[in-house]
């Protein structure tokens, strides 16, 4: 009896270790860990492995809402990063260290977290090219740049089980380089950062309001909504409004604006297309792509 139990114990251990590079995905999951100006956190992953896009929550809260999803931080292969800001990377020290969890990005945006402050280990971050594909966990992924105020900014476009997933979530505007990566995928991320009326009537210093609606701030609810009505298609089955300002947004404000602006450009959504405004501080409903 004993040794059937170690038997069983023994085939599940070799089955989960082995690399499901040429399997075919049973499973592809995407969840909003935390999204916002607060601090943001993404996970997509398969039945054996995942990857964590920004690590913009403390590394706590991160295997806090990953456990509750039943997600071992054993499994996460390691942390894909945007840019250098601390909404981006304020767990990303810990998560290195203590999970010992290797964080990949371009060389620019690499130096621009390794100042001299950083207690960040050098070896921990990997350089990745920008423009071309690599491999995390089985998936195809690729770093596009994004303008942004951060010394480099990228977004995400990753391959996965022949789903294609875009994270796009702090841009001033949707430059022509993006474009193409927003428009490929079937599950997008996009920022719609703040509507534009609560901006200008809110008590942020003119300066920063400047900011925030240049090139390189933020992409607002009309730009993203205006930008989503040219480029909606049947293959973009999720639509995940992201990185909403706690100040100068609200959820429905995210979702009127939308509404409002297919509505005017006659589209109708059909069910086709799920709408997501992704929660600020608490992780948002797991997005099954392939179940
Ligand atoms: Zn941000
Ligand atoms: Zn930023």
């Amino acid at each position: 009896m004993t040794l059937t139990i170690r038997s069983a114990v023994f085939s599940l251990y070799l089955y989960l270790s082995l690399p499901p590079l040429n399997k075919a995905l049973m499973k592809l999951n995407f969840c909003s860990l935390s999204s916002g100006s607060s601090g943001n956190c993404y996970y997509l992953g398969n039945e054996f492995h995942g990857i964590l896009i920004d690590a913009g929550i403390s590394a706590t809260s991160i295997r806090k809402f990953l456990k509750n999803i039943d997600i071992s931080m054993q499994t996460i292969m390691g942390v894909l990063i945007t840019h250098n800001h601390i909404d981006h990377v304020k767990g990303l020290e810990v998560l290195t260290r203590r999970d010992s969890l290797p964080a990949f990005t371009t060389d620019k945006i690499r130096k621009s977290i390794l100042t001299p402050q950083s207690k960040i280990s050098r070896d921990c971050i990997r350089k990745i090219p920008l423009q071309e594909k690599f491999q995390l966990a089985g998936f195809d992924i690729e770093a596009f740049p994004v303008c942004h105020d951060a010394p480099e900014t990228v977004g995400f476009h990753i391959c996965a089980g022949g789903k294609k997933i875009t994270i796009a979530t702090d841009l001033g505007h949707i430059c022509q380089t993006a474009a193409p990566y927003i428009k490929a995928a079937n599950l997008l991320v996009i920022e719609s950062n703040y509507d534009e009326e609560m901006l200008a009537n809110g008590r942020y210093p003119r300066f920063l309001k400047t900011r925030i609606r240049s090139d390189n701030g933020h992409l607002g609810n009309q730009q993203a909504s205006v930008f989503l009505a040219e480029i909606i298609n049947e293959n973009l089955s999720h639509i995940c409004l992201a990185h909403l300002s706690r100040n100068n947004n609200t959820p429905e404000k995210a979702l009127q604006t939308l509404q409002q602006i297919f509505s005017n450009k006659g589209i109708i959504l059909n069910g086709q297309q799920q709408i997501t405004i992704l929660n600020r501080n608490i992780p948002a409903d797991i997005i099954r792509l392939i179940e």
